[in-house]
Protein backbone atom coordinates (compact mmCIF):
# COMPACT_ATOMS: atom_id res chain seq x y z
CA UNK A 1 0.00 0.00 0.00
CA UNK A 2 2.92 2.65 0.59
CA UNK A 3 4.28 2.18 -2.94
CA UNK A 4 2.79 2.76 -6.02
CA UNK A 5 3.66 2.02 -9.92
CA UNK A 6 1.47 5.35 -10.78
CA UNK A 7 3.51 8.46 -11.17
CA UNK A 8 3.48 10.28 -8.05
CA UNK A 9 0.85 13.05 -7.91
CA UNK A 10 0.53 14.97 -4.75
CA UNK A 11 -1.25 17.61 -3.56
CA UNK A 12 -1.07 20.87 -1.05
CA UNK A 13 -4.99 22.32 -0.66
CA UNK A 14 -4.71 24.83 1.45
CA UNK A 15 -8.21 26.85 2.56
CA UNK A 16 -8.32 30.72 1.63
CA UNK A 17 -9.23 31.22 5.27
CA UNK A 18 -6.09 33.70 6.43
CA UNK A 19 -2.40 33.81 5.85
CA UNK A 20 0.14 30.40 5.26
CA UNK A 21 1.23 29.47 8.41
CA UNK A 22 4.29 27.69 9.70
CA UNK A 23 2.34 24.15 10.24
CA UNK A 24 1.13 24.59 6.47
CA UNK A 25 4.10 25.63 5.13
CA UNK A 26 6.02 22.45 6.41
CA UNK A 27 3.11 20.22 4.52
CA UNK A 28 3.63 21.68 1.77
CA UNK A 29 7.60 21.65 1.79
CA UNK A 30 7.38 17.95 2.62
CA UNK A 31 4.46 17.54 -0.12
CA UNK A 32 7.02 19.49 -2.34
CA UNK A 33 9.83 17.48 -1.68
CA UNK A 34 8.31 14.49 -2.06
CA UNK A 35 6.70 15.13 -5.51
CA UNK A 36 10.48 16.42 -6.80
CA UNK A 37 12.39 13.53 -5.51
CA UNK A 38 9.87 11.39 -7.45
CA UNK A 39 9.83 13.73 -10.30
CA UNK A 40 5.81 13.73 -9.85
CA UNK A 41 3.85 17.02 -9.76
CA UNK A 42 2.78 18.80 -7.32
CA UNK A 43 -0.44 20.36 -7.37
CA UNK A 44 -1.92 23.41 -5.74
CA UNK A 45 -5.21 23.42 -5.04
CA UNK A 46 -8.05 25.93 -3.00
CA UNK A 47 -10.22 24.60 -1.40
CA UNK A 48 -12.79 27.63 -1.10
CA UNK A 49 -16.28 25.94 -0.67
CA UNK A 50 -16.63 27.24 2.94
CA UNK A 51 -17.94 31.01 1.75
CA UNK A 52 -18.64 32.31 5.43
CA UNK A 53 -14.82 31.67 6.05
CA UNK A 54 -13.81 32.21 2.74
CA UNK A 55 -10.81 35.32 2.56
CA UNK A 56 -9.83 36.35 -0.88
CA UNK A 57 -6.60 38.11 0.23
CA UNK A 58 -5.57 35.17 1.64
CA UNK A 59 -4.88 33.83 -1.89
CA UNK A 60 -2.34 35.91 -2.49
CA UNK A 61 -0.82 35.51 0.50
CA UNK A 62 -0.52 32.04 0.03
CA UNK A 63 0.87 31.84 -3.09
CA UNK A 64 2.88 34.55 -2.38
CA UNK A 65 4.15 32.70 0.47
CA UNK A 66 4.92 28.97 -1.51
CA UNK A 67 7.11 30.94 -4.21
CA UNK A 68 8.85 32.63 -1.75
CA UNK A 69 10.03 29.43 -0.06
CA UNK A 70 10.32 28.10 -3.66
CA UNK A 71 7.73 25.21 -3.81
CA UNK A 72 6.70 26.43 -7.23
CA UNK A 73 3.75 23.70 -8.26
CA UNK A 74 3.32 22.44 -11.74
CA UNK A 75 -0.75 22.42 -11.78
CA UNK A 76 -2.43 24.65 -9.94
CA UNK A 77 -3.86 28.39 -10.08
CA UNK A 78 -2.20 31.00 -12.36
CA UNK A 79 -0.83 27.76 -14.16
CA UNK A 80 -3.91 25.77 -14.92
CA UNK A 81 -3.09 22.24 -15.91
CA UNK A 82 -4.72 19.03 -17.06
CA UNK A 83 -7.00 18.29 -14.18
CA UNK A 84 -8.51 22.25 -13.59
CA UNK A 85 -9.99 24.15 -12.75
CA UNK A 86 -8.21 24.40 -9.38
CA UNK A 87 -10.41 26.09 -7.32
CA UNK A 88 -13.30 23.82 -5.80
CA UNK A 89 -15.87 26.30 -6.23
CA UNK A 90 -15.34 25.98 -10.09
CA UNK A 91 -16.09 22.69 -9.56
CA UNK A 92 -19.66 22.09 -8.41
CA UNK A 93 -21.15 20.21 -11.07
CA UNK A 94 -18.50 17.64 -10.25
CA UNK A 95 -19.94 17.04 -6.83
CA UNK A 96 -23.39 17.12 -8.01
CA UNK A 97 -22.69 14.53 -10.34
CA UNK A 98 -21.02 12.40 -7.90
CA UNK A 99 -23.62 12.95 -4.70
CA UNK A 100 -26.29 11.73 -7.06
CA UNK A 101 -24.25 9.00 -7.48
CA UNK A 102 -24.28 7.87 -4.50
CA UNK A 103 -27.87 8.70 -3.85
CA UNK A 104 -28.71 6.51 -6.45
CA UNK A 105 -26.18 4.06 -5.01
CA UNK A 106 -27.58 4.19 -1.42
CA UNK A 107 -24.29 5.24 -0.55
CA UNK A 108 -25.95 8.41 0.95
CA UNK A 109 -28.97 10.09 1.76
CA UNK A 110 -31.19 13.74 1.46
CA UNK A 111 -32.15 14.81 5.37
CA UNK A 112 -34.58 17.82 5.67
CA UNK A 113 -33.45 18.58 9.26
CA UNK A 114 -34.05 22.39 9.57
CA UNK A 115 -30.99 23.95 11.70
CA UNK A 116 -33.62 24.94 14.42
CA UNK A 117 -33.89 20.89 14.87
CA UNK A 118 -30.05 20.26 15.05
CA UNK A 119 -29.99 22.97 17.37
CA UNK A 120 -32.65 21.72 19.68
CA UNK A 121 -30.73 18.09 19.06
CA UNK A 122 -27.35 19.38 20.51
CA UNK A 123 -28.94 20.81 23.38
CA UNK A 124 -30.36 17.81 24.34
CA UNK A 125 -27.40 15.69 24.21
CA UNK A 126 -25.40 18.21 25.85
CA UNK A 127 -28.13 18.14 28.46
CA UNK A 128 -28.18 14.27 28.55
CA UNK A 129 -24.17 14.42 28.61
CA UNK A 130 -24.19 12.54 25.48
CA UNK A 131 -21.91 13.32 22.50
CA UNK A 132 -22.94 15.28 19.82
CA UNK A 133 -23.90 14.26 16.42
CA UNK A 134 -26.76 13.64 14.03
CA UNK A 135 -29.51 11.29 15.39
CA UNK A 136 -29.82 9.99 11.22
CA UNK A 137 -33.43 11.14 11.72
CA UNK A 138 -33.44 10.94 7.71
CA UNK A 139 -31.76 8.42 7.01
CA UNK A 140 -34.89 5.82 6.86
CA UNK A 141 -37.62 8.19 5.20
CA UNK A 142 -40.32 6.83 2.78
CA UNK A 143 -39.76 8.12 -0.94
CA UNK A 144 -43.49 9.80 0.37
CA UNK A 145 -41.98 11.15 3.30
CA UNK A 146 -39.04 12.71 0.99
CA UNK A 147 -41.65 13.72 -1.27
CA UNK A 148 -43.46 15.25 1.33
CA UNK A 149 -40.83 17.30 2.46
CA UNK A 150 -40.06 18.51 -0.99
CA UNK A 151 -43.28 19.85 -1.76
CA UNK A 152 -42.95 21.83 1.09
CA UNK A 153 -40.02 23.55 -0.51
CA UNK A 154 -37.29 22.43 1.30
CA UNK A 155 -33.98 22.35 0.26
CA UNK A 156 -32.32 19.45 1.51
CA UNK A 157 -28.51 18.65 2.41
CA UNK A 158 -27.06 14.74 1.20
CA UNK A 159 -25.24 12.98 3.93
CA UNK A 160 -23.18 10.31 3.58
CA UNK A 161 -24.65 6.63 5.50
CA UNK A 162 -21.92 5.48 7.50
CA UNK A 163 -22.27 1.64 7.88
CA UNK A 164 -23.80 1.50 11.56
CA UNK A 165 -21.03 -1.36 12.81
CA UNK A 166 -18.29 -2.71 12.30
CA UNK A 167 -14.93 -0.91 11.46
CA UNK A 168 -12.90 1.34 8.96
CA UNK A 169 -9.59 0.90 8.47
CA UNK A 170 -6.61 2.28 6.39
CA UNK A 171 -2.97 2.83 6.50
CA UNK A 172 -0.73 5.99 7.23
CA UNK A 173 2.60 6.00 6.04
CA UNK A 174 3.84 7.17 9.43
CA UNK A 175 1.71 5.47 11.25
CA UNK A 176 0.99 2.46 9.75
CA UNK A 177 -2.71 0.51 10.02
CA UNK A 178 -5.43 2.98 11.64
CA UNK A 179 -8.79 1.43 12.34
CA UNK A 180 -11.75 3.16 13.25
CA UNK A 181 -15.20 2.44 14.96
CA UNK A 182 -18.12 2.91 12.16
CA UNK A 183 -20.67 3.42 15.42
CA UNK A 184 -18.18 6.38 16.51
CA UNK A 185 -18.34 7.99 12.92
CA UNK A 186 -21.49 10.22 12.10
CA UNK A 187 -23.31 10.53 9.15
CA UNK A 188 -21.31 13.79 7.89
CA UNK A 189 -22.77 16.46 5.82
CA UNK A 190 -21.15 16.00 1.98
CA UNK A 191 -23.53 18.31 0.16
CA UNK A 192 -25.11 21.11 1.54
CA UNK A 193 -28.76 22.65 0.73
CA UNK A 194 -26.80 25.89 -1.28
CA UNK A 195 -25.40 23.03 -3.38
CA UNK A 196 -21.94 23.55 -2.54
CA UNK A 197 -19.99 20.10 -0.97
CA UNK A 198 -18.22 19.65 2.38
CA UNK A 199 -14.42 19.21 2.76
CA UNK A 200 -14.99 15.54 2.76
CA UNK A 201 -16.97 15.39 -0.33
CA UNK A 202 -14.84 17.54 -2.58
CA UNK A 203 -11.41 16.21 -1.02
CA UNK A 204 -12.16 12.39 -1.68
CA UNK A 205 -13.61 13.63 -5.22
CA UNK A 206 -10.63 16.21 -6.07
CA UNK A 207 -7.68 13.72 -5.24
CA UNK A 208 -9.48 10.97 -7.50
CA UNK A 209 -10.02 13.48 -10.26
CA UNK A 210 -6.89 15.36 -10.15
CA UNK A 211 -5.03 11.52 -9.99
CA UNK A 212 -3.25 12.16 -6.50
CA UNK A 213 -2.00 9.02 -5.45
CA UNK A 214 -0.29 9.98 -2.06
CA UNK A 215 -2.89 12.50 0.51
CA UNK A 216 -0.33 14.36 2.88
CA UNK A 217 -2.10 17.14 5.69
CA UNK A 218 -1.90 17.74 9.10
CA UNK A 219 -2.61 15.38 11.27
CA UNK A 220 -5.64 17.06 12.13
CA UNK A 221 -7.57 15.54 10.01
CA UNK A 222 -6.93 12.22 11.12
CA UNK A 223 -10.36 12.12 12.31
CA UNK A 224 -11.95 12.67 8.43
CA UNK A 225 -10.23 9.80 7.48
CA UNK A 226 -12.66 7.19 8.15
CA UNK A 227 -15.12 9.40 6.23
CA UNK A 228 -12.91 9.95 3.40
CA UNK A 229 -12.16 6.05 3.34
CA UNK A 230 -15.90 5.34 3.20
CA UNK A 231 -16.04 7.36 0.11
CA UNK A 232 -13.37 5.97 -1.75
CA UNK A 233 -15.01 2.47 -0.99
CA UNK A 234 -18.30 3.81 -2.14
CA UNK A 235 -17.02 5.06 -5.37
CA UNK A 236 -15.49 2.10 -6.01
CA UNK A 237 -12.21 3.25 -6.41
CA UNK A 238 -8.85 2.69 -5.42
CA UNK A 239 -6.99 4.33 -2.18
CA UNK A 240 -4.36 6.90 -2.31
CA UNK A 241 -1.56 6.18 0.22
CA UNK A 242 -2.44 8.37 3.24
CA UNK A 243 0.49 10.67 5.60
CA UNK A 244 -0.65 12.85 8.37
CA UNK A 245 1.98 15.27 9.12
CA UNK A 246 2.64 15.76 13.15
CA UNK A 247 1.52 18.34 15.02
CA UNK A 248 3.63 21.14 15.74
CA UNK A 249 4.05 22.10 19.20
CA UNK A 250 4.91 25.69 20.77
CA UNK A 251 8.71 26.00 21.90
CA UNK A 252 7.79 25.09 25.22
CA UNK A 253 5.93 22.01 24.37
CA UNK A 254 2.55 22.86 26.03
CA UNK A 255 0.08 22.87 23.51
CA UNK A 256 -0.31 23.51 19.71
CA UNK A 257 1.44 26.55 17.72
CA UNK A 258 -1.38 28.98 16.84
CA UNK A 259 -0.89 31.34 15.25
CA UNK A 260 -0.94 33.84 18.06
CA UNK A 261 2.92 32.61 18.67
CA UNK A 262 4.15 35.41 17.22
CA UNK A 263 5.65 35.27 13.05
CA UNK A 264 4.23 32.30 12.58
CA UNK A 265 3.06 33.58 9.01
CA UNK A 266 5.25 32.85 6.14
CA UNK A 267 5.25 36.31 5.36
CA UNK A 268 5.72 38.00 8.50
CA UNK A 269 9.18 35.71 8.50
CA UNK A 270 9.72 37.07 5.28
CA UNK A 271 9.21 40.59 6.65
CA UNK A 272 11.01 40.08 9.98
CA UNK A 273 14.20 39.60 7.66
CA UNK A 274 14.54 35.66 7.47
CA UNK A 275 15.96 34.15 4.63
CA UNK A 276 13.99 31.57 2.15
CA UNK A 277 16.71 29.47 2.52
CA UNK A 278 17.13 29.05 6.06
CA UNK A 279 13.35 28.83 6.61
CA UNK A 280 12.38 25.98 4.38
CA UNK A 281 15.73 24.30 5.65
CA UNK A 282 13.99 24.53 9.67
CA UNK A 283 10.96 23.69 8.20
CA UNK A 284 12.36 20.13 7.15
CA UNK A 285 13.47 19.33 10.61
CA UNK A 286 10.39 20.26 12.44
CA UNK A 287 9.27 16.24 12.32
CA UNK A 288 12.09 15.19 10.07
CA UNK A 289 15.88 14.30 10.69
CA UNK A 290 18.43 12.64 8.55
CA UNK A 291 21.09 11.58 10.86
CA UNK A 292 21.60 12.60 14.42
CA UNK A 293 23.89 15.92 13.13
CA UNK A 294 23.26 17.25 10.24
CA UNK A 295 21.12 19.93 9.82
CA UNK A 296 22.18 22.30 6.90
CA UNK A 297 20.52 21.18 4.18
CA UNK A 298 19.92 23.12 0.80
CA UNK A 299 16.88 22.76 -0.98
CA UNK A 300 18.27 20.18 -3.40
CA UNK A 301 19.90 18.19 -0.59
CA UNK A 302 16.25 17.66 1.15
CA UNK A 303 15.06 16.97 -2.43
CA UNK A 304 17.94 14.12 -2.65
CA UNK A 305 17.51 12.75 1.37
CA UNK A 306 14.32 13.79 2.22
CA UNK A 307 11.85 10.62 2.98
CA UNK A 308 8.33 11.15 3.72
CA UNK A 309 8.33 7.35 5.16
CA UNK A 310 10.86 8.31 8.13
CA UNK A 311 8.63 11.83 9.30
CA UNK A 312 7.89 11.19 12.66
CA UNK A 313 4.50 11.33 13.80
CA UNK A 314 4.95 12.42 17.02
CA UNK A 315 4.59 15.71 18.02
CA UNK A 316 7.52 18.08 17.47
CA UNK A 317 8.58 21.40 18.78
CA UNK A 318 8.88 24.93 16.91
CA UNK A 319 12.02 26.48 18.12
CA UNK A 320 12.31 30.12 17.00
CA UNK A 321 15.82 30.09 18.84
CA UNK A 322 16.55 27.17 16.22
CA UNK A 323 14.99 29.59 13.43
CA UNK A 324 16.61 32.94 14.31
CA UNK A 325 20.12 30.68 14.44
CA UNK A 326 19.67 29.31 11.14
CA UNK A 327 19.17 32.40 9.65
CA UNK A 328 22.06 33.90 11.08
CA UNK A 329 23.81 30.57 9.79
CA UNK A 330 23.08 31.23 6.17
CA UNK A 331 23.74 34.93 6.72
CA UNK A 332 27.14 34.60 7.52
CA UNK A 333 28.40 31.37 5.92
CA UNK A 334 26.27 29.91 2.88
CA UNK A 335 24.28 32.89 0.91
CA UNK A 336 26.91 34.47 -1.12
CA UNK A 337 27.83 38.34 -0.85
CA UNK A 338 26.59 39.59 -4.16
CA UNK A 339 23.19 37.70 -3.40
CA UNK A 340 22.41 38.88 0.27
CA UNK A 341 23.35 42.62 -1.21
CA UNK A 342 20.80 41.99 -4.07
CA UNK A 343 18.38 41.14 -1.24
CA UNK A 344 18.99 44.13 0.86
CA UNK A 345 18.88 46.60 -2.04
CA UNK A 346 14.62 46.79 -1.67
CA UNK A 347 15.08 47.25 2.16
CA UNK A 348 17.80 50.45 0.97
CA UNK A 349 15.11 51.54 -1.25
CA UNK A 350 11.71 51.22 1.00
CA UNK A 351 14.27 52.83 3.86
CA UNK A 352 14.32 56.12 1.85
CA UNK A 353 18.81 55.40 1.83
CA UNK A 354 19.10 55.28 -1.77
CA UNK A 355 16.92 55.90 -4.71
CA UNK A 356 18.10 53.14 -6.82
CA UNK A 357 21.14 50.47 -7.09
CA UNK A 358 20.98 50.14 -10.80
CA UNK A 359 22.80 46.59 -11.83
CA UNK A 360 26.21 47.70 -12.25
CA UNK A 361 26.24 50.89 -11.17
CA UNK A 362 29.19 52.61 -7.93
CA UNK A 363 25.77 52.17 -5.57
CA UNK A 364 25.63 49.18 -6.28
CA UNK A 365 29.72 47.84 -5.97
CA UNK A 366 29.25 50.28 -2.83
CA UNK A 367 26.51 48.20 -1.64
CA UNK A 368 28.39 44.71 -1.78
CA UNK A 369 31.58 45.69 -0.40
CA UNK A 370 29.77 47.46 2.88
CA UNK A 371 27.53 43.88 2.70
CA UNK A 372 30.45 41.75 2.54
CA UNK A 373 32.15 44.09 5.65
CA UNK A 374 28.70 43.81 7.82
CA UNK A 375 27.39 40.41 7.14
CA UNK A 376 28.96 38.36 10.00
CA UNK A 377 27.59 40.95 12.32
CA UNK A 378 24.02 40.71 10.11
CA UNK A 379 21.22 38.43 11.77
CA UNK A 380 18.04 39.04 10.09
CA UNK A 381 18.13 41.12 6.84
CA UNK A 382 16.36 43.89 8.12
CA UNK A 383 19.45 44.45 10.02
CA UNK A 384 21.00 44.96 6.64
CA UNK A 385 20.06 48.97 6.28
CA UNK A 386 20.80 50.16 9.41
CA UNK A 387 24.22 47.91 9.19
CA UNK A 388 25.29 49.50 5.93
CA UNK A 389 24.14 52.85 5.73
CA UNK A 390 27.00 55.07 7.26
CA UNK A 391 28.49 53.63 3.81
CA UNK A 392 25.46 55.24 1.87
CA UNK A 393 24.86 58.64 3.58
CA UNK A 394 26.23 60.62 6.18
CA UNK A 395 26.06 59.56 9.17
CA UNK A 396 23.34 61.24 11.78
CA UNK A 397 24.36 63.54 14.14
CA UNK A 398 26.05 61.68 17.37
CA UNK A 399 26.63 62.63 21.00
CA UNK A 400 30.42 64.68 20.62
CA UNK A 401 31.09 62.72 23.88
CA UNK A 402 31.44 59.38 21.75
CA UNK A 403 34.54 61.01 19.99
CA UNK A 404 36.59 60.71 23.36
CA UNK A 405 37.37 57.51 24.83
CA UNK A 406 37.13 56.66 28.43
CA UNK A 407 39.95 58.02 30.36
CA UNK A 408 40.65 60.02 27.54
CA UNK A 409 40.35 63.89 27.14
CA UNK A 410 38.92 66.00 24.53
CA UNK A 411 42.05 67.43 23.82
CA UNK A 412 43.29 64.39 23.48
CA UNK A 413 40.93 62.91 20.84
CA UNK A 414 41.38 65.69 18.91
CA UNK A 415 45.00 66.18 18.59
CA UNK A 416 44.95 62.24 17.43
CA UNK A 417 42.30 63.12 14.86
CA UNK A 418 43.76 66.08 13.59
CA UNK A 419 46.73 64.14 12.99
CA UNK A 420 45.42 61.19 11.75
CA UNK A 421 42.98 63.48 9.51
CA UNK A 422 46.34 64.81 7.96
CA UNK A 423 48.00 61.07 7.72
CA UNK A 424 44.94 60.25 5.39
CA UNK A 425 44.71 63.21 3.62
CA UNK A 426 48.53 62.22 2.75
CA UNK A 427 48.61 58.65 1.59
CA UNK A 428 44.82 58.09 1.48
CA UNK A 429 42.38 54.54 2.68
CA UNK A 430 42.99 52.48 -0.57
CA UNK A 431 45.97 50.60 0.77
CA UNK A 432 44.75 49.04 4.36
CA UNK A 433 48.00 47.88 5.54
CA UNK A 434 49.70 50.78 5.04
CA UNK A 435 47.03 53.05 6.62
CA UNK A 436 47.17 50.64 9.47
CA UNK A 437 50.81 50.79 10.02
CA UNK A 438 51.22 54.78 9.76
CA UNK A 439 48.08 55.52 11.86
CA UNK A 440 50.09 52.65 14.49
CA UNK A 441 53.50 54.34 14.62
CA UNK A 442 51.36 57.93 14.84
CA UNK A 443 49.79 57.00 18.52
CA UNK A 444 52.89 56.49 19.88
CA UNK A 445 53.73 60.02 18.10
CA UNK A 446 51.05 61.70 19.70
CA UNK A 447 51.09 59.75 22.92
CA UNK A 448 47.85 57.94 22.43
CA UNK A 449 47.40 54.45 22.99
CA UNK A 450 46.39 52.77 19.56
CA UNK A 451 42.53 52.52 21.06
CA UNK A 452 42.83 56.10 21.97
CA UNK A 453 43.62 57.12 18.59
CA UNK A 454 41.46 54.51 16.76
CA UNK A 455 38.12 55.02 18.38
CA UNK A 456 37.59 58.70 17.73
CA UNK A 457 38.35 57.82 13.94
CA UNK A 458 35.74 54.96 13.91
CA UNK A 459 33.35 57.49 15.68
CA UNK A 460 33.96 60.37 13.18
CA UNK A 461 33.73 58.14 9.79
CA UNK A 462 30.98 55.89 11.06
CA UNK A 463 28.90 58.17 13.70
CA UNK A 464 29.15 55.16 16.35
CA UNK A 465 31.44 53.00 18.19
CA UNK A 466 31.09 49.53 16.63
CA UNK A 467 31.83 48.89 12.85
CA UNK A 468 33.95 46.21 10.87
CA UNK A 469 37.20 46.62 10.84
CA UNK A 470 38.41 50.22 11.12
CA UNK A 471 40.68 50.19 7.30
CA UNK A 472 38.34 48.25 5.39
CA UNK A 473 35.49 50.80 6.53
CA UNK A 474 37.78 53.78 5.72
CA UNK A 475 38.43 52.10 2.33
CA UNK A 476 34.94 51.20 1.58
CA UNK A 477 33.58 54.74 2.86
CA UNK A 478 36.94 56.25 0.80
CA UNK A 479 39.14 58.86 1.09
CA UNK A 480 36.99 61.83 0.44
CA UNK A 481 34.23 61.35 2.60
CA UNK A 482 36.66 59.91 5.60
CA UNK A 483 38.11 63.57 5.33
CA UNK A 484 34.93 65.74 5.57
CA UNK A 485 33.78 63.21 8.51
CA UNK A 486 36.93 63.47 10.50
CA UNK A 487 36.88 67.40 9.66
CA UNK A 488 33.26 67.79 10.80
CA UNK A 489 34.28 65.75 14.06
CA UNK A 490 37.10 67.82 14.76
CA UNK A 491 34.68 70.93 14.78
CA UNK A 492 32.45 69.24 16.46
CA UNK A 493 35.49 68.28 19.33
CA UNK A 494 36.68 72.29 19.26
CA UNK A 495 32.78 73.36 19.62
CA UNK A 496 32.94 70.78 23.06
CA UNK A 497 36.23 71.47 24.06
CA UNK A 498 35.13 75.42 24.16
CA UNK A 499 31.86 74.57 26.03
CA UNK A 500 34.00 72.58 28.10
CA UNK A 501 35.93 75.00 28.81
CA UNK A 502 33.59 77.60 29.79
N1 LIG B 1 -8.25 22.37 3.02
C1 LIG B 1 -7.61 21.73 4.11
C2 LIG B 1 -6.84 22.74 4.93
O1 LIG B 1 -6.77 23.88 4.58
C3 LIG B 1 -6.63 20.68 3.64
C4 LIG B 1 -7.10 19.32 3.88
C5 LIG B 1 -6.39 18.27 3.06
O2 LIG B 1 -5.24 18.50 2.65
O3 LIG B 1 -6.99 17.24 2.82
O4 LIG B 1 -6.29 22.41 5.94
Amino acid sequence: MTTTTKPVRVRFAPSPTGDLHVGGARTALFTYLYARQHEGAFILRIEDTDQARYDEASINSITASLRWLGLDWDEGPDIGGPSGPYFQSERLELYREHVDRLLAEDYAYECYCSPERLAELRDEQRKAGRPPGYDRHCRNLTDEERQAKRDEGIKPVVRLKVPLDGATSGLDLLRGPITFENAKLEDAVLLKSDGFPTYHLAVVVDDKEMGITHVTRGEEWIPSMPLHLILWDAFGWERPVFAHMPVILKPDGKGKLSKRDGAASLLALRDEGYLHEAVVNYLAMVGWAYDDHTEIFSMDDLIEKFSLERVSPSPARFNYDKLEWMNQHYINHIVDVDDLAARVVPLLVSEGLVDSVPEGSDTEKLVIEAVGLIKDKMKFLTEGPDLISYFLAEPPDYDTALLVPRKTEPDAALRGLKAARDVIAEIGVEDEEAVEARLRALAGEVDLKVGQLFMPIRVAVTGRTASPGLFETLRVVNKERSLARMDRAIAKLEGYEAVAAD
